[in-house]
């Protein structure tokens, strides 16, 4: 179901609180911004509601203070970036709530901004307190969620202020629910699922509801072991999880039963211990040393994914194929980023921090058709859940 979004609201002369995620990382014992991609992602919608002669109350956590104030989590150095980048100064108010903030909300002329301080320095934020969202909401008319990648919380910005002021999307949070939403109920087909990353039961969820929706399914990263060892084949000293032996060998069935078809490596990269620069080898899947650790997939699994990847119309990827960190073990994910890169006869989803993190490494983040900015939110998203700052916006009526 389509959410109402900022274009169907009447904002003009309105005040509106803008909920974002300006959680942006620092370089070490400094204030300045390491990664502005989460500034830049707020950027549409701030311009549009700018545009449309609103007056903008934006508000956003930063780090995890756990509801005190923690001077380095002010949020006045991104205030500083945020206002450079739209060409404009904003004002930066050190409280969330209250008279002063009250009175800075009021005084804001059409196209004006006021940025709030980090939401987390209230307890109330996270425990979605309602005298709290009351208090954000009573500064304006109106509300925006363009923060995706906080959606997955029930905070009091993110969820009980749904109850208090008439919600709407913004354009970064339509952009995800269109891009995710649309993967996962409307693909063009083949549909295929790329999953990897360290641990399977963090997958476990997505690895369920993924199977009942997709054509192909390629399994690599560290979770392949247990696949394998659910298939029978020794897996050295690789990293397997024993309780979900169980689980590896449903999603096997359920491929099989659902008619998905199901890659896994047929070679992996191996190294004598888990370090980065181990000594290390490639080897058919069958003749895992006894003392070796998979860390990548090889060179016969590349070419066997891309082409079955070349085959699908969309194409969603969560968790790297190897211990990307480490350049010796970056390939298997360079080669699946690279292919996804290619493909213009797809359309091409990425979810999860570290994938995004890869992706955006490579410099690959722009020939994607989406690369979510959620995290977290984005895993919950592919787990079919409903996420309590997405049910909470109101769909479209058409
Ligand atoms: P995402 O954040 O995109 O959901 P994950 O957090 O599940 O991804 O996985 C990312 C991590 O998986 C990376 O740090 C990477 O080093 C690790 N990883 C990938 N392949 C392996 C492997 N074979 N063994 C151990 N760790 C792996
Ligand atoms: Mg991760």
């Amino acid at each position: 179901m389509k959410k109402k979004t900022v274009r169907d609201a009447d904002v003009a002369g309105k005040r509106v609180l803008l909920r974002v995620d300006l959680n942006v990382p620092f370089l070490p014992n400094t204030s300045t911004i390491a990664d502005e991609t989460r500034i830049h992602a707020v950027l549409p919608t701030i311009r549009y509601l700018k545009k449309q002669k609103a007056s903008l109350i934006i508000c956003s956590h930063l780090g995890r203070p756990n509801g005190k104030v923690v001077k380095d989590m002010r949020l006045a150095p991104v205030a500083y970036r945020l206002g450079a980048l739209v060409g404009e100064p904003i004002v930066h108010v050190r409280e969330c709530i209250g008279p002063v903030v009250q009175q800075a909300a009021r005084e804001l002329e059409p196209g004006q901004m006021l940025l709030l301080e980090n939401l987390r320095f209230y307890p109330e934020e996270e425990k979605n307190d309602l005298e709290f969202a009351k208090a954000l909401a009573s500064l304006a008319d109106i509300y925006v969620n363009d923060a995706f990648g906080a959606s997955h919380r029930a905070h009091a910005s993110i969820n009980a202020i749904t109850r208090y002021l008439p919600a709407y999307a913004g354009l970064q949070m339509e952009k995800e629910l269109k891009m995710l939403g649309t993967a996962l109920e409307n693909p063009a087909r083949p549909l295929g699922a790329i999953m990897g990353g360290a641990k399977i039961s963090d997958k476990i969820a997505v690895l369920r509801n993924l199977i009942k929706r997709v054509d192909r399914l390629f399994i690599g990263g560290g979770m392949a072991a247990t696949f394998f060892k659910a298939q029978g084949l020794q897996v050295g000293a690789s990293l397997v999880e024993e309780e979900s032996i169980g689980v590896a060998q449903d999603i096997l069935k359920k491929a099989q039963g659902n008619g998905v078809k199901l890659l896994l490596p047929t070679d992996v990269v191996v190294g004598d211990t888990f370090a980065a620069n181990t000594p290390h080898q490639v080897v058919d899947v069958a003749r895992i040393p006894s003392r070796a650790t998979i860390l990548d997939i090889g060179p016969k699994t590349v070419d066997y994914f891309a082409d079955g990847m070349r085959q699908c119309r969309t194409l969603v990827w969560n968790g790297p194929m190897g211990v990307f960190e480490w350049d010796a073990f970056a390939q298997g994910t360079r080669a699946i980023a690279e292919t996804m890169a290619d493909m213009n006869n797809a359309i091409t989803v990425v979810g999860g921090g570290s994938t995004a993190e890869a992706v955006e490494e490579l410099g690959l983040t722009n020939a994607m058709n989406h690369v979510s900015m959620g995290g977290g939110a984005s895993l919950e998203f592919l787990e079919g859940r409903d996420l309590p700052g997405i049910s909470t916006l109101p769909d479209k009526e058409d």
